[in-house]
């Protein structure tokens, strides 16, 4: 029997945030007894969280909580970690033919009868490549999902490919990723990062990762963690010299794989993937902005990429075998940026906001659809979730009422978690002469046209930003926000404000890593002119107008989809300004370089 490890928590029930109510026993394998710990229906799936170093099970924690609902969640701190007890001795003990045994152990534990869904971050990550690669496990695994932990035998491949032949990209790439692995030389000598673990480092790591991967504080890291970290020393030492100098040739994943890399890792290169799709032939790729501790800082997106895999590859196909890797049901191109994510439009019961709900939808991500329309934004939510949104809501707000965008942004935030895209695109139409405008028009197309824009920007960058995990954030402004217009004072007013506000949130906003977006249409054919005001003229010459607009709209026929399409896009390249329609970009180069023209053009007076 092993010897028992200074491990931190508490009993069974009580192990820390979100993991209440969690079931624990203990698994005998290979001379050490781990702790396993429990979630949910035993009923449902099984998925197995594996955690990584310094870290022990409760790092899922928050992740777990949300997945219980539908999964039957297992966790166990990994030999030596946590309330695992640690090998004697521990040299030699941790290799990953080892671990390999402890999983199987959990897993026929756990879930004897069925194959269990993997996850694996950081060095549980590094060693479910393992077990999703090594024959024995054949048959016991369903899936797995991969976060910030390479394959050493991949990455042994990786190495030996660059070196072999050193283009400069590729010797770019090689001392790219030797910069970011200084923490694994220092892991390899003696005795010092077990004396720093269990003194200093040990006591200062819980602020640093709350500066430095700006993790929400509370009950992690627990007490064990520098235990942990002293012990999970071997992890490395066991392991990566000599698989890097050996690696595994024939070291393909025989499970679909799903692959989430954030982009801001500070110890891993994206670079690092790249020849992955050799190596794991039912391949999905889900990129986030974010750095490294995932399942602290970003358990929401987790959580909806986690169920989201599993449950595709819960079902069988007719002959027997996993359906082809697509979470969500929809690949499409934007799936591996979107999927998962939370995207909130405003103004989408119609046109361009509902072709927008339904194009991050068709990527696989969660969308909240709001408008004043409920009615509309219901239709839209249920049209999404149909298209295969793993979450479509529908809220009914006004947004250029203050305190309903307040309420708005708090029941989000409590209910489906902080916004990773937030398009604000509700607005409304105004016509006529600057004299025949009224305060009362005025006001209402900026309350909505602006104000709408302020709110959201507001209420949902600020908790973007409190999040430090990044984000995005487009507004819909419109060509007519640089091409002035005789007939459109007040909309075009608005709508450039709505451009330069973009503009000055994009400076603003850009050292936290969330990007701001303006979107500018030209003549789209949706539902805008039927509801638009034209000031200054009767009701019934209003009627006709709008009549005859519509019509315009409709022969000029640009649809929505397509600026829907240019939003994901402008999210995906984080652009700043994009002009949507020819005329909309003919537009945007005349006010810069033919402004007089542009002016010329203004004056006249389109006949209705
Ligand atoms: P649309 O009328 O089809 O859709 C606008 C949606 O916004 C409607 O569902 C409406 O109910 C909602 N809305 C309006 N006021 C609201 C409020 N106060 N609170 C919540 N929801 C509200 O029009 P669209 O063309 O899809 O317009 C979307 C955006 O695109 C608008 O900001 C518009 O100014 C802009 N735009 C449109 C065009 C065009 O040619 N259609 C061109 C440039 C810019």
């Amino acid at each position: 029997m092993g010897k028992r490890t200074g491990g931190g928590g508490t009993g069974a029930g009580g192990m820390g945030t979100g993991m209440e109510g969690a079931r624990e026993r203990r698994v005998r394998t290979g001379g050490v007894e781990l702790c396993v710990a429990e979630l949910g229906d035993e009923r449902q799936p099984t998925v197995v969280l594996v955690h990584g170093y310094p870290d022990s099970k409760e790092v899922w924690s928050e992740v777990a909580s949300r997945l219980a609902a539908r999964f039957h969640v297992v966790l166990y701190d990994v030999r030596g970690h946590g309330r695992s007890t640690a090998p004697v001795p521990l040299r030699g003990g941790f290799t990953l033919e080892k671990l390999t045994d402890d999983f199987l152990a959990v897993a026929d534990a756990v879930s004897p009868d069925r194959p269990v869904h993997l996850v694996g971050h950081d060095w549980g990550s590094v060693q479910s490549w393992e077990f999703v690669t090594v024959r024995r496990t054949e048959g016991r695994i369903a899936s797995f999902t991969s976060m910030s932990g390479p394959s050493l035998d991949h990455l042994g491949h990786w190495i030996r490919k660059r070196a072999a032949r050193p283009t400069p990209r590729r010797v770019a790439q090689l001392l790219g990723q030797g910069a970011r692995s200084w923490y694994v030389y220092m892991l390899h000598t003696p005795a010092l990062p077990e004396l720093a673990w269990r003194g200093p480092l040990g006591r200062r790591w819980p602020r640093l990762l709350e500066r430095v991967e700006k993790m929400p504080g509370g009950d992690y890291p627990t007490a064990s963690l520098p235990s942990d970290a002293a012990h999970g020393a071997w992890l490395y030492r066991d392991n990566v010299r000599f698989r890097l100098a050996h690696p595994r040739s024939d070291a393909y994943a025989h499970v679909p794989v799903q692959l989430i890399t954030p982009t801001g890792d500070p110890f891993l290169s994206e670079r690092l993937y790249d020849d992955l799709a050799a190596w794991a032939p039912h391949l999905v790729r889900r990129t986030l902005p974010a750095r490294h501790w995932l399942p602290r800082t970003r358990p929401d997106q987790l959580a909806a990429w986690i169920g989201s895999f599993l449950t595709a590859h819960e079902q069988v196909s007719p002959s027997g075998g996993h359906r082809p890797a697509s979470p969500s049901g929809a690949p499409g191109p934007y799936a591996e940026r979107f999927g998962g994510q939370l995207v909130l439009v405003t103004g989408a019961a119609s046109g361009i906001g509902r072709a927008t709900a339904f194009a991050f939808a068709e990527a696989g991500a969660r969308v909240v659809a709001v408008d004043r329309d409920g009615e509309g934004a219901a239709r839209t939510a249920e049209m999404a979730r149909l298209i295969g949104a793993p979450g479509a809501w529908a809220e009914t707000v006004d947004v250029a009422d203050e305190a309903a965008m307040e309420k708005l942004a708090e029941k989000v935030a409590g209910e489906y978690g902080v916004v990773d895209v937030l398009v604000n695109n509700a607005g409304i139409g105004l016509s006529g002469p600057f004299l025949d405008t009224t305060t009362d028009d005025w006001r209402r197309v900026l309350d909505v046209n602006l104000w709408g824009v302020v709110h959201g920007c507001r209420l949902f960058g600020r908790q973007m930003a409190e999040r430090g995990q990044g984000g995005h954030i487009v507004n819909t402004a419109s060509a007519a926000a640089y091409q002035p217009s005789r007939t459109l004072p007040a909309y075009a007013t608005s709508k450039a404000a709505v451009l330069m506000l973009s503009e000055c949130l994009r400076a603003e906003l850009a050292g936290r890593g969330i990007g701001v977006s303006a979107v500018c249409p030209g003549i789209v054919n949706t539902n805008i002119t039927a509801t638009a005001r034209f000031a200054g003229v009767s009701e019934e010459e209003e009627k006709r107008r709008r009549l005859r607009a519509s019509k315009l709209y409709a022969m000029r026929n640009y649809p929505p989809e397509k600026v829907a399409q240019a939003i994901l896009r402008a999210v995906l390249d984080d652009r700043a300004v994009v002009p949507v329609t020819p005329e909309a970009r003919g537009a945007r180069l005349l006010s810069r370089f033919m402004p007089g023209a542009l002016r010329a053009i203004a004056r006249l007076e389109p006949r209705l």
